[in-house]
């Protein structure tokens, strides 16, 4: 029997429905309590029902939901400052959205090239096996064809090239070459990641071909990998970067990031959003990033991801299932030798939430508040669950 006959079935789901969280624990309907390292994919990243968010969320629901961008919207204006006080960025266009960020950043990238009279370079090189969205531009710069089949014609414009290998990135720029696009870290493709001069890289390549550099830090972001954006451990920062998951808590919101002058091509009415960085969001995403930015809290998830990742490498050392662990802050990842999708299933009816990636890789993003005592438990069912499998 069909359980959900008025929905689309664009989604495979678990026979599960959360109806409560606290900080790493959700309940269901029947009353059973989970661990949730999986943060809705890298979205509750201060847990559920943080007392910050849901106070942000109380105080600005009785004030004011949403006006629209025809005014200022100061609470918009605050998170603008508050972000681009963490990283390179000078100004910040709000959208709802990871792929409507990536598609601002992909439509700022081309209207730089036409701002400089340069129109004939729109081509964005993009890595295999990342992920930057399921708009029609966001899925064709995201090279993998689960993603892209059936939707044919693709946008015009995108290169693939193999993550991890700035020789191959170098190899693809011409004439028409706009911008490089990838992630700090992939992470849908399984928490893949770079060698530690990749990024730095691309940052010389794109400066010595006058290139732009795209950051999507739409799940690496927001203090996720221990720092506040992932790309601060690599030195090189990009001319654009995009967020959005984790920034707001849930409250739906997406935000591209960039300097005033590249900002400057996208002048009045060259793009938009009607609820973009609405006065809701925009609250919702400052209480977000001042508990990030909280004394000691990245340096938390530094050594709590150190935690995890021990944890998962001893596991990884006595399973024979387990080809690797990885992990950067707490983003982590077991990579299995055989199918992924069978342990997490049995992980989830054993109260653990956890990923299946490109198959074989299980990937965990708890959220960044969870504690010592709940990733020995995770571990512990992700142990006992494989040595029952292998
Ligand atoms: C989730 C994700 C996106 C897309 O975000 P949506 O909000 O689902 O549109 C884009 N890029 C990366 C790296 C992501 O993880």
């Amino acid at each position: 029997m069909n359980k959900m006959p008025h929905v689309v079935p664009s989604y495979s789901r678990f026979p599960v429905a959360f109806v409560r969280g606290e900080g790493t624990t959700l309940w269901d309907d029947q009353g059973v309590a989970y661990l949730d390292f999986l943060s809705g994919i890298g979205v509750n990243n201060l847990g559920h029902c943080h007392p910050k968010v849901v106070a942000a969320i109380r105080q600005q629901a009785e004030r004011l939901l949403h006006t629209c961008n025809l005014y200022r919207i100061p609470l918009q204006e605050e998170l603008a400052a508050a972000l681009t006080g963490t990283c390179f960025a000078e100004q910040v266009f709000f959208c709802n959205s990871g792929a409507e960020a990536n598609e601002a950043a992909i439509k700022l990238a081309r209207k730089t090239m036409y701002e400089r009279k340069q129109s004939h370079r729109y081509e964005i090189i993009t890595a295999h096996d990342g992920f930057h969205g399921r708009t029609l531009a966001t899925l064709t710069a995201t090279a993998q064809d689960k993603v892209q089949r059936g939707y044919a014609p693709l946008l015009e414009g995108f290169k693939y090239v193999p993550y991890n290998n700035p020789q191959a990135v170098e190899h693809a720029i011409g004439e028409h070459t706009a911008a490089i696009m990838v992630e700090p870290i992939q992470g849908e493709a399984g928490v893949i990641i770079p060698d530690p001069g990749y990024l730095a890289a691309l940052r010389d390549l794109a400066d010595r071909h006058d290139l732009l550099l795209i950051f999507d830090e739409i799940q690496t972001g927001m203090g996720r990998t221990g720092r506040f954006w992932c790309h601060q451990y690599s030195g090189a920062q990009p001319d654009i970067m995009t967020s959005a998951k984790a920034l707001a808590s849930g409250v739906p919101i997406g935000a591209c990031l960039t300097t005033a002058r590249i900002a400057s091509s996208f002048s009045p009415g060259s793009h938009g959003s009607t609820f973009g960085g609405n006065p809701l969001a925009s609250a919702v995403g400052l209480a977000t990033v001042a508990a990030i930015n909280e004394e000691g809290f990245l340096s938390s998830v530094v050594e709590k991801g150190n935690y995890l990742l021990a944890g998962l490498k001893k596991i990884a050392a006595n399973r024979k299932g387990v080809t690797e662990a990885r992990g950067c802050g707490l983003m982590a990842a077991v990579q299995l030798n055989s199918p992924a999708e069978e342990a997490v299933s049995i992980c989830l009816s054993r109260g653990l939430l956890v990923s299946c990636q490109q198959g074989t890789v299980i990937r965990m993003l708890p959220p960044l508040i969870v504690t010592k005592e709940e990733m020995d438990r995770a571990l512990a069912i992700l142990d006992g669950v494989l040595n029952d499998l292998f």
